[in-house]
């Protein structure tokens, strides 16, 4: 029975994620790195700033950390209450899933690869797409908590193909992203009203996430604010790329994609937001999508 839960990693995703604990469970420990950050929370939300060792004593435990390895290095050295299911939220790598849940199993705890998407709008709304790879019956288990903070939530299969699916998705939303940087500076050389060029797209074959909702409402409005970073879409379509190797397929536009979102993030100023990595294409044409 689960009764307590904890969250790990109080970033953009992890904090908003949280919030929505404390309407199931009745305890519900909250750690962050800077650990100020869990105290805010607890006053905020009415959750527990704990230490980690506490915190892993929940029955379900989520974390959303920037990558897999920092979730591995964190979870080494811990007593994970045994018959917990760890739900790592983390956009992370599929071999990495599927270490950590042959080593927890060992040690009676349930670990599911559980990426969302959604942005921290879909966190803020508890409206998050899961897609979850791992045991079936660790996923039903874990499925009503999850269905605190998520509105679609699929099992994908075993472990690491909820981060498979992950990486893959956000490789597609940057080659849509690329695409209609490429796209747009075309039609901004040529003297296009870019504001009535974007609605015709948008109601045509060639639209995309990309241009119905990254070009008009961060990058033509010139905001990019930041609610998720370049370096951490970077490590996404370096994930999929691995994914495409190890299969031994051949998948150039994803390859170039990864190459190109690598050198916008590499070259973006610190703390960009994704959509920034529009600016590479806007500095190589002297042209503004705007
Ligand atoms: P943030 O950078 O906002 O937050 C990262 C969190 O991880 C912070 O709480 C940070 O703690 C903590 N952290 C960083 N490094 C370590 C470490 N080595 N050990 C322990 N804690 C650490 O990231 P996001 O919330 O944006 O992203 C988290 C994950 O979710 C990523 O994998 C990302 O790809 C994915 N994601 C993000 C989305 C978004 O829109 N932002 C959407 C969907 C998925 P501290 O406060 O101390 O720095």
């Amino acid at each position: 029975m689960i009764q307590s839960a904890a969250f790990i990693g109080l970033g953009a995703m992890g904090y908003r994620m949280a919030a929505h604990l404390p309407k199931r469970f009745d305890t519900v420990y909250v750690w962050n790195r800077n650990f100020s950050k869990a105290e805010q929370h607890a006053a905020e939300y009415g959750t527990q700033a704990a230490e980690l060792n506490q915190a892993v004593q929940a029955d379900v435990i989520f974390s959303c950390l920037p990558t897999s390895a920092d979730v591995e290095a964190l979870i080494e050295n811990l007593a994970i209450k045994p018959g917990a299911i760890w739900i790592d939220c983390t956009s992370g790598v599929p071999e990495t899933a599927q270490k950590l849940a042959q080593a927890l199993k060992a040690k009676n705890v349930d670990f599911l690869d559980a990426p969302v998407s959604g942005q921290t709008i879909g966190a803020e709304t508890a409206t998050l797409t899961f897609m979850i790879g791992g045991d079936a019956q660790a996923f039903e288990r874990a499925l009503p908590a999850v269905q605190v903070l998520g509105k679609l939530i699929k099992h994908v299969g075993e472990s690491g193909a909820g981060f498979a699916v992950k990486a893959v998705n956000n490789m597609l939303m940057a080659v849509n992203l690329c695409a209609a940087a490429e796209g747009f500076t075309a039609l901004k050389a040529h003297g296009v009203n870019l504001n009535e060029a974007l609605d015709c797209i948008n109601a045509s074959s060639g639209k995309s996430n990309a241009t119905e909702t990254i070009l008009p409402q961060r990058v033509m409005n010139r905001s990019f604010p930041l609610t998720f970073a370049l370096p951490l879409l970077a490590k996404d379509t370096g994930i999929a790329v691995d994914l495409v190797r190890q299969a031994r397929l051949s998948a150039p536009v994803i390859a170039l994609t990864q190459s190109l979102i690598q050198a916008a993030s590499d070259t973006a100023a610190p703390n960009s937001d994704f959509s920034s990595a529009v600016k590479m294409y806007e500095t190589w044409s002297k042209l503004t999508i705007e």
